[in-house]
């Protein structure tokens, strides 16, 4: 397995259990990195490592954003915000709470397996301070452009990105590509999987060519066409 993968200019991921669980990288004009999801607490070595690869250290991250406050995106959060000097993460306004509180979001009681995890509380992760709290449609003005859009139900704050210079899409965990084809989150792991699947449809209605998935390999062309089939096949 490769340290980090190439997607489009300045656009990577890191692949940090295999392609089970990306870091997304973007590259900025004067250099500087832009990281999307922290992988698990172990993570960390793998995405110093992936930046090394590229010639980039830690001290080179501006900002590290988080699609959502779980274990296996905000798991090495606290420790890559400490060691690339940061003040704190970038979440979405309705997830900000549980990265500082380091619990994970209430998951899904409609679910027996939520019911059982709600009440073993796991999935916990390092609390994180949280810099700066975004809301649905926010474009910042980072990597050339990368906006943000709100789709709620995996989590309450759960956010999907646009770059907007490349077209490439990271849908965070509003969809998974594991095991070969699209699909849904596992829905016990969802605050609601109904609403998840819901506001998914957003992900059809944006403009890119390339998806990148939290969990699972990227889809190279076409994204949008596969999205879009994805989407309603599910009826979403
Ligand atoms: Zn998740």
């Amino acid at each position: 397995m490769r340290a980090i993968v190439p997607v489009a200019p300045g656009v990577y991921r890191i692949p940090t259990l295999r392609d089970f669980i990306n870091t997304l990288v973007l590259i900025d004009d004067d250099g500087s990195v832009v990281l999307v999801d922290t992988g698990t607490k172990r993570a960390s070595k793998r995405i110093v490592a992936g930046l090394a690869a590229i010639g980039k250290h830690p001290a080179d991250v501006q900002k590290i954003i988080l699609t959502h406050a779980h274990s296996d995106h905000a798991g090495s959060a606290a420790e890559l915000t400490r060691r690339s000097g940061l003040t704190g993460v970038g979440i979405h306004t309705d997830d900000a709470m549980y990265a500082t509180s380091g619990e994970a979001p209430p998951m899904d009681q409609q679910t027996v397996l939520g019911r059982i995890f709600g009440r073993l509380s796991i999935g916990g992760f390092d609390p994180v301070p949280v810099a700066e709290k975004f809301d649905d449609g926010d474009v910042l003005d980072i990597a050339g452009g990368l906006s943000l859009h709100h789709t709620p139900g995996h989590t309450p704050g759960h956010i999907s990105l646009r770059h907007e210079p490349t077209g490439v899409l990271f849908t965070g965990d509003a969809i998974w590509n594991m095991t070969g084809r699209m699909r849904w989150p596992v829905a016990a792991f969802c605050s609601s999987a109904a609403l998840n699947q819901q506001s998914a449809h957003v992900l059809g209605e944006l403009d890119y060519r390339v998806a990148v998935f939290t969990h699972g390999p990227h889809i190279r062309n076409n994204a949008r066409e596969a999205v879009r089939g994805f989407l309603r096949r599910k009826g979403a």
